[in-house]
């Protein structure tokens, strides 16, 4: 901006004016040839003479017939009949030529001196011919303007525009150094707090300053938050599982070693412990290994069109065979959906042996399937123990136990319905749990058809 300012008003600005001049002596020019036989004409002389300051006046080719508000000086003869000549050639033509100009300076106090060739100026000589019809012989216009030299002018200019140039260019600064502290500043508040993530609880980070450093901010106290419950999860995992393997791990060593040492306790209620405490230990492992599959998003669901009520089933009769219940079945129709076969009966199987393990005195379990237009929906309900309202939520996290102080259920891993809800999760299924406490606990899961 300021280069061109520079080029415009210091290199250019005489160019400029010249051709300014030029382009206003030659409309003047065009004004009065137009006006040549007008009665007003000697108005029109006038008028635009004094307000462009120039000379003018009409000649036949011999004398002055017509002159403007500021008469012309003297023109000799010979360059009146020189540009008489030359403007019959063309129908106008302009002269620029420097010659000197007198100025007046002053010496000393009260003393004025004419000083000749001080600078020289510029003059236009622009000449026309008219030729109108309504005359008999052309006329010639004649129009002298002075270029007044721009030097002073010129040096005006450009000490104002080295002053501006000055003010603008520290004004650049302190913006340029306002705005980087602004943008560096928050940059640097983050930078030094994000050495803290994943380390603090409470690290907020503060970002303000403008749009894209208060979102920042806002994504790293997120993340932050997130690697905390990551860091809390992994450290309750550890925590929970050498717990879990420690347990069985000690109660298969302390039975084999004492059936070693005794012979007597060799019975098989003690060896029936040993393979409960290895059936358990391989249940756990195949839950770890399942949720940090399905955690990891590695599992993709195999789907398929299948029979979900002969699933349903055939879980039933292997469990049925199994265990003292008394297992009542109300699914009265086959019911086609579309999922993962395997999947889904682990869904049903986790939320079944649930319903064993925690199961009432009455050892009833009801399974049912209700069919509606364009669902389907299995509940698997026990009139056990129940679950106390503030632990409905929990249960599907993974290692919730409703007591969850690591002393060892009887049953159960912990992970079972935290692999129910992720594999749900993936199948977009609707499910939940009602349940009161001593009065038994109903878990459902719904199904498009
Ligand atoms: P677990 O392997 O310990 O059963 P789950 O994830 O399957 O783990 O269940 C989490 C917790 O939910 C259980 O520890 C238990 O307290 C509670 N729970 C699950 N099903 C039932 C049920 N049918 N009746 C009562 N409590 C249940």
């Amino acid at each position: 901006m300021l280069a061109t300012l520079w080029i415009l008003e210091v290199g250019m600005l005489d160019e400029i004016y010249k051709k300014t001049k030029l382009d206003n002596i030659s409309k003047i020019g065009t004004i009065i040839a137009r006006e040549i036989a007008s009665n007003d004409l000697q108005n029109y002389l006038d008028q635009l003479s004094q307000t462009n300051e120039v000379c003018a006046y009409i000649t036949d080719d011999s004398s002055i017939l017509m002159s403007g508000e500021i008469p012309c000086a003297d023109i000799g003869r010979q360059e009146f009949n020189y540009r008489i000549a030359n403007a019959q050639n063309a129908p106008f033509n302009v002269f620029i030529e420097e010659k000197p100009i007198n100025e007046i300076v002053m010496q000393g106090s009260n003393i004025w001196r004419a000083s000749w060739n001080a600078r020289p100026a510029t003059e236009i000589r622009y000449t026309q011919m008219i030729n109108d019809r309504q005359m008999d012989q052309p006329y010639y216009l004649f129009i002298n303007s002075t270029i007044t030299p721009l030097s002073a002018t010129v040096d005006t200019i450009q000490k104002i525009l080295m002053i501006v140039s000055i003010i603008m260019i520290l004004i650049a600064l302190l913006l340029g150094l306002l705005l980087s502290y602004k943008f560096t500043k928050p940059i640097m508040m983050i930078n030094a707090q994000a050495k803290l993530l994943g380390k603090k609880d409470d690290l907020v980070f503060d970002g303000h300053g403008y749009q894209e450093s208060v979102e920042l901010s806002e994504t790293l106290t997120m993340v932050n938050k997130e690697l905390r419950t990551v860091e809390k999860l992994r450290n309750e995992l550890i925590a929970n599982i050498s717990h879990d393997l420690r347990t069985p791990l000690t109660m298969i060593s302390g039975y084999a070693e004492m059936m070693r040492d005794l012979p007597d306790e060799n019975t098989p209620e003690n060896l029936q412990t040993i393979l409960d405490e290895c059936h358990y230990l391989t249940r756990l492992v195949n839950d770890v290994l399942d949720l940090s599959k399905l955690q990891a998003g590695a599992t993709t669901l195999n789907l398929t069109t299948f029979n979900i009520s002969a699933t349903i089933h055939a879980i039933l009769d292997r469990i049925e065979d199994m265990n003292e219940i008394i297992l009542i079945r109300e699914i009265d129709e086959d019911v086609m959906i579309n999922g993962d076969e395997m999947k889904l009966s682990q869904v049903f199987y986790n939320m079944l042996s649930n319903a064993i393990h925690y199961m009432g005195e009455d050892k009833t379990i009801t399974v049912r399937q209700i069919v509606s237009k364009d669902k389907v929906r299995f509940e698997i309900e026990d009139h056990g123990c129940g679950i106390k309202e503030e632990d409905l939520d929990k249960i599907w996290d993974s290692y919730y136990r409703t007591n969850n102080d690591h002393t060892r259920s009887i049953v159960g891993s912990g992970l079972g319905l935290h692999i129910v809800k992720q594999i749900l999760d993936l199948h977009h299924a609707n499910y939940g749990v009602t349940s009161k406490v001593n009065e038994g606990s109903t878990f459902y899961f719904e199904m498009q058809r």
